[in-house]
Order: structure tokens, then C-alpha cells, then sequence
């Protein structure tokens, strides 16, 4: 299956289509909209409005509402038809693939999730195993929940590593040691729905232009830290992938030119050498076996739910010297990193997901200090730093925004 229209389950025509995806885009970002001002943003002919959104209203995707608006001056209010989304009459389905796990999630219009399910993969499973167990999830996510599959819009798939989106596939996940798997073939070959795949970070990116903090923001940069560190940037709502697929790769920035660590790309010295949660683990460890009698080693030992990540950030928030050395030093390289960023980018906005936001108490502080000192000429001065609007929602959620964006609100890629 092609990334056709299905928006309305027929054949129709681009031109149309286009148009169609307009409104519908106008209607995400303002809200409420009337005729008269879809036809005037548009420029399209009040006829042509008319049409279009009686097909809309007819498919159950908009309503129209009356309301009164009173002007000032006028004691008399004035009835005006403004239209809205129905953010329930159709669904997108996101897909986060993370290392060793998977997250689906059924979302609404506005990528708010209905359902979701997370699943645990180990490395020795084959991709195709993956993808055949991400299909079981899907399906069994649409039948318990009664959801017509004919009005699930697509599936968006947000993939680690090089992706290709245009082929849909992903070119090199160097964790999960895949090369070249056509994930969205493999997908639409067993699901009758159209699915498209990206970087999972971009996908993330694009989730914040479109339904948080990023909205109507011209030029954005997410930087991600986890397992890995990536960026993913949007230009005027659309997401920017480089020639190559590679645009954002800032994980793999040498930071350490000489003796640095071995990265998992095979460098030495990168960003995410540094400033990965491994790496931090790992550090967290060894000076807990220094200081075997500091906090750290304490809330290393403890047996609890907390997750490792959690109990470093934890340590440093209850005073251990150590550790908050240790993510100070860190936090000054994500500083100059997302100076480098402001340097060739000069974004608006940066948001910190992942680990960043998680500790983003302890982190964004620094790393702010240092963006600012260090950015050229003034322009790490104006640009916002901010945290995720999703939490560990951002995968799934950035995966749903793509499905909505490839199929439902954008027609053609600009940049
Ligand atoms: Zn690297």
C-alpha cells in the first residue's frame, strides 16, 4: 500500500486533497475557525470552503457550533458558525521502537492516547520477529477496543538510527545491530493500513510542533538523551531530515577530541560518550565503589523501584557532592552541544526530552548557563530552552503526530 490519501476512503484528487488537508490543518492549530476566515487564510474561493467543509461535516470530522460573539459597542450579540475538529472521529496509531522494547499506542486526532501497550524484546530477536510482534499488539489493541480499522488513519513508526522516510526503512539501528529493514513494507504487507516510519527522535520533535510546547514556534530543535543522544528539528512545521537522513545526528559530535570513549558508531570521543544514561550509570557506579559511604552507593544498594537513572538523579537532589559534580561537568557538555546547535540552526526553541528533562532540574540549569555563554554573538541570548510537553509519552506521542502528519494534516513536504 502507497502513502495514498485515505483520509476520506476514497480516490480523490490531489488538488482536492491538498485543500481538504489545509483546513484541517487550520482547524489543529486555531481552533475554532468560520468560513469566511478558512477562505481568506487559504486563499481559496468561499465555493470551494463550502464544499469542502460540508464534506468534512458529512465524514463526521468537523462540527459546526453556533456562537454568540458580542462586540464591543454592540449590545446585540451576532451569531456566528464557527467550525471545529471532532478529535474522535478517526484514529492514528503510534509506534515507539525503543532498544530492547516496544510501546504502541492508539491516539485521537490530536495525538492524545487512548490505549496503549509496552513490550520487552530481547537482542537476540530478529527484526522481522519485532515488527511481527509489534503487528500482534496493533491488532489486539483494535479488536479489544472495538476501533473500526476503516477509520484508523495510518500508523506512524518511530524507529532508533538512521531512517530513511521515504523508503520507510531503517537504514542502521547500531543498538539493535539492524541494517536496512524495510519496516514499513513488513508492516503494510500484514496490516491494511498505510504506515510510515522515521527517526524516533524526529517523530518526538515533530509531536512538540504540532501538540506542545513547540506550536506555532517557526524553527525547533528536541534534544534527546537516553540509551543514545539525538536531535530532531522542525522548519515551519515540517520536519527537516537532511540529505542523507541524517540531519540532528548531534550524539555522534566529537566532543572529546583525543582519548575520548569508543562510541557505538565506532568514533571516539562523541557526544554521546558522555552523556548517555549508560555512561552515567556506569560512572554512578564507579563512584559509589569510591565512596562507599555516600549516598549514591547508599541508593545504588537499596532494593527499590526506582530506576538507576532515577536514584543518581535522586542522590544529587538530596546532596551528594559527587554526583552533583559529576552531572554538573556533563551538563556543561550538553551546554556546549546545544550551543553548537544555536550556532548552525538558530532555532526559537530547544526542548529537552529523555533523561534531560527527567533530571532537568539538575541538568537544564547548567547546560542553559553554558548554551548562553558559549553560542556566538548573542544568539544563545534569545533562543527558549524547555522541557518535553509528553514525559516518557514523547515516542509514542511523536509516532502518532507523524501517522497524523504524512496522512491526515500535510499533503507534501516542503523542505
Ligand atoms: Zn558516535
Amino acid at each position: 500500500m502507497s502513502q495514498s490519501n485515505n483520509l476520506l476512503g476514497s480516490n480523490i484528487n490531489l488538488v482536492k486533497s491538498h485543500n481538504l488537508r489545509a483546513i484541517l490543518l487550520s482547524l489543529l492549530h486555531d481552533g475554532q475557525v468560520s468560513r469566511v476566515e478558512l477562505a481568506e487564510k487559504l486563499s481559496l474561493s468561499s465555493t470551494t470552503i463550502t464544499n469542502l467543509t460540508a464534506e468534512l461535516l458529512d465524514q463526521g470530522i468537523i462540527v459546526e457550533e453556533h456562537i454568540e460573539i458580542t462586540e464591543k459597542r454592540r449590545s446585540v450579540g451576532r451569531p456566528r458558525r464557527m467550525l471545529q475538529l471532532v478529535p474522535s472521529a478517526r484514529f492514528a496509531i503510534g509506534v515507539h521502537i525503543g532498544v530492547g522494547l516496544f510501546r504502541v499506542a492508539v491516539t485521537n486526532l490530536f495525538a492524545e492516547i487512548l490505549f496503549s501497550k509496552i513490550e520487552n524484546f530481547d537482542f537476540s530477536t530478529s527484526p522481522e520477529e519485532v515488527i511481527a510482534a509489534i503487528i500482534g499488539v496493533i491488532e489486539h489493541l483494535l479488536k479489544e477496543n472495538n476501533i473500526d480499522r476503516e477509520r484508523v488513519i495510518g500508523v506512524g513508526v518511530g524507529a532508533s538510527g538512521l531512517v530513511n522516510y521515504k523508503k520507510g526503512i531503517n537504514v542502521l539501528a547500531p543498538r539493535l545491530g539492524w541494517e536496512n529493514v524495510p519496516i514499513q513494507h513488513l508492516m503494510e504487507v500484514h496490516l491494511d493500513l498505510p504506515v510510515c516510519v522515521d527517526n524516533n527522535v524526529r517523530a518526538m520533535a515533530l509531536a512538540e510542533a504540532l501538540f506542545g510546547v513547540g506550536r506555532g514556534v517557526g524553527i525547533l530543535a528536541f534534544v534527546y538523551g537516553r540509551i543514545g543522544v539525538g536531535s530532531g528539528i522542525v522548519v515551519n512545521g515540517h520536519v527537516f531530515r537532511g540529505s542523507g537522513a541524517g540531519a540532528g545526528e548531534i550524539g555522534h559530535t566529537t566532543i572529546i577530541p583525543r582519548g575520548g570513549d569508543t562510541c557505538t558508531c565506532g568514533n571516539t570521543g562523541c557526544l554521546e560518550t558522555l552523556l548517555s544514561e549508560p555512561i552515567w550509570i556506569r560512572e554512578a557506579e564507579n563512584l559509589a565503589e569510591e565512596y562507599p559511604n555516600s549516598l549514591i552507593a547508599a541508593y545504588l544498594n537499596e532494593n527499590d523501584e526506582r530506576s538507576t537513572i532515577e536514584k543518581i538523579f535522586a542522590a544529587a537532589r538530596n546532596g551528594d557532592e559527587h554526583i552533583q559534580q559529576f552531572i554538573e561537568d556533563r551538563s556543561c557538555y550538553l551546554g556546549i552541544a546545544l550551543a553548537n546547535l544555536v550556532n548552525v540552526l538558530n532555532p526559537e526553541l530547544i526542548i529537552l526530552g529523555g533523561m534531560f528533562a527527567q533530571g532537568s532540574d539538575l541538568i537544564a540549569p547548567i547546560a542553559e548557563a553554558k548554551m548562553r555563554e558559549a553560542a556566538f554573538a548573542g544568539l544563545g541570548q534569545t533562543v527558549q530552552l524547555e522541557t518535553t510537553s509528553f514525559g516518557w509519552r514523547a515516542g509514542i506521542t511523536g509516532a502518532a503526530a507523524l501517522a497524523l502528519t504524512t496522512f491526515f494534516y500535510q499533503q507534501t513536504e516542503t523542505i
